[in-house]
């Protein structure tokens, strides 16, 4: 799946926040409208305040999309807009005009809808390759077999499996409608007679028979956002026939702490000396801007990496459940092998297919830098501050992926962690902990 940001939602680069007094948005009269909090949300730093699920905040001003001035008894501060909604009567009133959708389907399949994301997606070579290797190594236990390709977009995988194979059919389920290309590919390749295209959400559609194999690219940034996932554990449980299989079978989430130093003198250290001027007042601004929310695409080079990565997540695609991904806890403990600036954590995922064939070789995709780039890259997690670390220090610590209670394709990725540092003139301890929102 593609690293998609929903249209309207902003990345951090784009989140230009104005200071209150500049708002673009202000209510005519400017007097404060009255706001309640649909879940609790804490906030870092001296300019954001933290409230509780059903809290009633008071909106001073709207200076971005994202990020609004409100008070709470008597503190103000930034609060994250997509938390509040206002009283129910007037929100009745609201969405009797316009009802919000928390999954976004009108713009996440009317984006899948456009050649874009798939020429993407089709361009990445890694992760294309290994769906195709998946079937041409199990393309004997293949035979006979009726396979689900849930949301199969173009329809490469389907194809790969009418082309390498001999299923007895292939359900190809897109609810985008791209189902209709999708459709004349099939018959463009002949292969019409394995492959049928069922457009619809995979939730709705109705199959003739159950599936012995149900494949899907369902990874998004990070592993989980989108959590397009939700959709495959559905279908496994309605559609996969007792033994069937699951293709990617598991999947890891893994870390490292790492050094972004050009990321680092691009956004943060450009404010100390741009023309010999000193605009580091901007610096707070800088961090608020560029280092709240997490850098997709990053590149990391393996030389970046301070220590060896860990699996901080490993998830098991039979097993796993949807309540599961409510809240996902993952722990690290990482030992530092050179002198460095530590400047974040950089994640990335790995997913396994497990082969048909006893003894069979199992496929993996890794997105790691270790491995050949992939469209997803890998996802920086910036410190508010760098710290010195030298060999022999220990990083240890949590990770919690927080499904968004209210957007259910975005999450919240909450990192804790303690430097225990070898040498003696530095503090033997420092505690750090930050959350940052995917998107909302
Ligand atoms: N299998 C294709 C496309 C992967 S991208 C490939 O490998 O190139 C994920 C696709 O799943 C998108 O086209 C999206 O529209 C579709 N999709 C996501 N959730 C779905 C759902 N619940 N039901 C049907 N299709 C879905």
């Amino acid at each position: 799946m593609f690293n998609l940001i929903f249209p309207g939602n902003q990345t951090a680069d784009e989140s230009k926040r104005q200071p209150p007094d500049t708002q673009a948005e202000r209510e005519d009269d400017g007097s404060p409208e009255e706001y309640v909090a649909r879940s609790g949300f804490t906030g870092r730093g001296s300019d954001q305040i933290s409230f509780s699920s059903g809290d009633k905040l008071l909106v001073h001003a709207k200076p971005s999309s994202e990020w609004w001035w409100a008070e709470l008894r008597g503190v103000i501060g930034y609060v994250p807009a997509g938390y509040l909604s206002q009283d129910a009567a007037e929100e009745e009133e609201e969405e009797e005009e316009e009802e919000e959708d928390p999954w976004q389907d009108d713009e996440y399949f009317g984006s899948y809808s456009t050649l874009r994301l798939h020429l993407e997606m089709l361009s990445d070579k890694s992760r294309t390759e290994a769906y195709r290797q998946v079937i041409l190594s199990n393309c004997a236990s293949l035979r006979n077999k009726v396979v689900m390709d849930l949301g199969c977009g173009t329809g490469i995988i389907s194809l790969f499996c009418a082309q390498l194979a001999q299923p007895s059919v292939v359900y190809a389920v897109e609810a985008s409608s791209m189902a209709e290309y999708t459709r004349q590919l099939v018959k463009q390749n002949g292969c019409e007679e394995v492959v049928t295209v069922l457009q619809g959400r995979a939730e709705e559609i109705e199959l003739p028979e159950q599936v012995d194999v149900l494949v899907s690219e369902w990874m998004g940034n990070c592993l989980l956002f989108e959590f397009m996932v939700e959709s495959v554990l559905l279908a496994r449980d309605r559609w996969l026939k007792e033994g069937g299989v699951i293709w990617p079978s598991s999947a890891a989430l893994t870390l490292v702490p790492c050094q972004a130093d050009s990321y680092y003198a691009e956004k943060m250290a450009f404010w100390e000396r741009p023309y010999g001027l000193d605009f580091t007042p901007l610096q707070p601004l800088a961090q608020q801007e560029f280092f709240t929310k997490p850098k997709f695409s990053h590149l990391i080079e393996p030389n970046d990496c301070l220590t060896a990565p860990c699996d901080v997540l490993n998830l098991d695609m039979y097993t796993l459940q949807v309540q599961d991904l409510e809240e996902i806890k993952g722990q690290f403990h990482f030992c530092v092998d050179k002198p460095g600036v530590f400047h974040g954590f950089t994640a990335w995922f790995t997913v396994h297919f497990e082969s048909l064939e006893t003894g069979g070789a199992t496929v993996e995709l890794n997105t790691g830098p270790n491995s050949e780039p992939t469209h997803w890259k890998q996802t920086l997690f910036m410190l508010d501050r760098p710290v010195s670390v030298y060999a022999g220090d220990s990083i240890s610590g949590t990770i919690v992926l927080r499904r968004n209670p209210v957007w259910r394709r975005h999450m919240t990725v909450t990192l804790h962690w303690n430097i225990n540092s070898c040498t003696e003139d530095t503090d033997n301890c420092q505690v750090g902990t930050k959350s940052f929102p995917m998107w909302r």
